[in-house]
C-alpha cells in the first residue's frame, strides 16, 4: 500500500505563482484519488494472485499503470515545487549536467518551455536522466500512463512484436511465451535485481 506524500509546503506557500485553491484540489482530491486507486489496483491484483483467477489481467494492469503512473508523477511534481522566496541561486551538479547536454541553462529553459507546451492534451513535460545514454533528455509523455509505471527498472523482457516469432511460431504466440520460458537468462535478471538500492 503507498500512502500520499506530505506536502513540503502549506497550500497557499507557491502563492502568486501556483495558487490555494488549485493546490488544494490538485493535491486533496486529485493525487489522493490517484494513491486511493492505487492502492484499490493492488488489492484486486493481490486478489487475483490469490484465486488464480487472471481473465481481467489486461483491465487490471492497465489500471494499474494508470492510477500507478499518477500517483508516482504527481509525487514527484510536488516534491519538485518549492515556496519562491525559499529558492537561492541553483547551483549544483545537475545544473553543470544540463549546461553540458543542452548548452546553457537558458536553452534547457527554452527547450523546456516549447516542449511543455506542445504537450498533447493529458501529458506531461519531463526532465529524465537516461541511463543507457548517459545524458539527460527532455520528453513529452502522453497521458502518463502507456502502461508503465515511471522509475521502474526493467528486469526481464520479452519482445512481443511479430517479428520476434512470427517466422517461428507464425500465430501461436503462446507456443513463443512457453517457449522463452525455457532460455531466459536467470544469472543476468538476478544480477540487474541486486543492482537495485533497497
Ligand atoms: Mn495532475
Amino acid at each position: 500500500m503507498i500512502k500520499m506524500i506530505e506536502l513540503p509546503y502549506s497550500l497557499d506557500a507557491l502563492e502568486p505563482f501556483y495558487s490555494k485553491e488549485t493546490l488544494d484540489l490538485h493535491y486533496n482530491i486529485l493525487y489522493k484519488g490517484y494513491v486511493d486507486k492505487t492502492n484499490s489496483s493492488f488489492v484486486n491484483l493481490e486478489s487475483a494472485r490469490a484465486r488464480n483467477d487472471f481473465k481481467n489481467i489486461k483491465c487490471l494492469e492497465k489500471e494499474l499503470s494508470f492510477q500507478g503512473s499518477g500517483a508516482i508523477l504527481h509525487e514527484m511534481f510536488f516534491q519538485n515545487m518549492k515556496p519562491a522566496s525559499e529558492i537561492s541561486r541553483i547551483d549544483c551538479r545537475l545544473v553543470q549536467k544540463i549546461i553540458e547536454d543542452f548548452g546553457s541553462f537558458e536553452a534547457f529553459k527554452r527547450q523546456f518551455s516549447e516542449a511543455a507546451a506542445v504537450v498533447e492534451a493529458s501529458g506531461w513535460c519531463l526532465l529524465v536522466w537516461v541511463p543507457n545514454f548517459k545524458k539527460l533528455e527532455i520528453l513529452q509523455c502522453e497521458k502518463h500512463q502507456n502502461l508503465t509505471l515511471w522509475g521502474c527498472k526493467p528486469l526481464l523482457v520479452l519482445d512481443m512484436w511479430e517479428h520476434s516469432y512470427y517466422l517461428q511460431y507464425k500465430t501461436k504466440r503462446p507456443d513463443y511465451i512457453s517457449a522463452f520460458w525455457n532460455i531466459i537468462n536467470w544469472e543476468e535478471v538476478n544480477k540487474r535485481f541486486l543492482e537495485i538500492n533497497f
